[in-house]
């Protein structure tokens, strides 16, 4: 496995590849668990090349959010994807990767406007912004995006669609540990009784989902239960809301069949830990 610690170093290994050889890119934050571990496992029998970024990305932070204090595992990172096979670790520098002088950024789509948008002004542009510097640099056939962040799936989806990057972007199902709470490298920040309440979270969207088995389910049905499983915990929720396809909130009068693809998604605070999740309500 190669370490690649510059744009130039990741470019110059890429224009050494026989052009036969098909290049797969993970996008990572690093403080890797078994969810990026599993984005790096779809990719197996996809292409020749995998290569993994491990870049906390100061552009998607805003200043009083956790970008300092974002966990940094580099060393136990490395080794599992030594483990997994992986070629290439690309891991610049910010001052690398945004050279002084850096100002053009990504004008994300309307999918961007509301949940994470809203309560994180800045962030899609952002991370649209890094992928799309990660593709130029990479230049890979294939990127994996995992749906624990579905929005920033679609916001990327479109990105590439509307500005014709030439790859494919897959979507990797949400790994979770054994109480259902989705793996997340911010886990590491709760105590443990936030930790205990954490496992209300998926219980939640599952109420959600059962309430939406009923063909004349609305949102409003939907969402209450899902928001009384979360009443007995110390959660201050930013959002536990039901949108189709469009990533546009639905009023809660809709019925849940009449929506595309109709998910449920939560983010919320636990103490100084902000988690976010979300489930498809299993109608397509
Ligand atoms: P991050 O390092 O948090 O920026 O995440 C890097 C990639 O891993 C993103 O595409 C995430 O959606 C994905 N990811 C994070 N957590 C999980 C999970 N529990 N299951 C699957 N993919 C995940």
């Amino acid at each position: 496995m190669q370490l690649a610690e510059t744009k130039q170093a990741l470019q110059t290994w890429r224009g050494s590849l026989d052009l036969s050889r098909r290049v797969g890119l993970v996008p990572t934050m690093g403080c890797l668990h078994d969810g990026h571990l599993s984005l790096v496992r779809a990719l197996r029998g996809r292409v020749d090349e995998i290569v993994v970024s491990i870049f906390v990305n100061p552009l998607q932070f805003a200043p009083h959010e956790d970008f300092d204090r974002y966990p940094r595992t580099f060393d136990s990172d490395c080794r599992a994807l030594e483990a997994e096979g992986v070629n290439v670790v690309f891991c610049p520098s910010p001052s690398d990767f945004y050279p002084a002088g850096f100002q053009t950024k990504v004008r994300v789509p309307d999918v961007a406007t509301h949940f994470e948008g809203e309560f994180r002004p800045g962030f899609f542009e952002g991370v649209a912004t890094v992928c799309l510097k990660l593709f130029q640099n990479c230049q890979p056939h294939v990127a994996v995006f995992g749906e624990k962040d579905y929005q920033q799936l679609q916001v990327v989806r479109t990105m590439v669609r509307d500005l014709d990057v030439p790859l494919q972007i897959l979507g990797g199902a949400t790994i979770r540990e054994a109480d259902g709470l989705a793996m997340s490298s911010r886990n590491r920040y709760l105590s443990e009784s936030e930790r205990a309440f954490a496992a209300a979270v998926p219980k939640a969207l599952q109420a959600g989902i059962e309430a939406a088995r009923d063909v004349r389910a609305l949102v409003g049905d939907v969402t209450s239960k899902a928001l009384a499983v979360l009443e007995a915990t110390p959660f201050k929720i930013d959002y536990l809301d039901v949108s189709g396809v469009d990533l546009v909130p639905a009023p809660a009068e809709t019925r849940i069949r009449s929506l595309a693809a109709p998910r449920i998604f939560f983010a919320g605070k636990i103490g100084t830990t902000r988690l976010i999740d979300n489930m498809s309500l299993g109608v397509f």
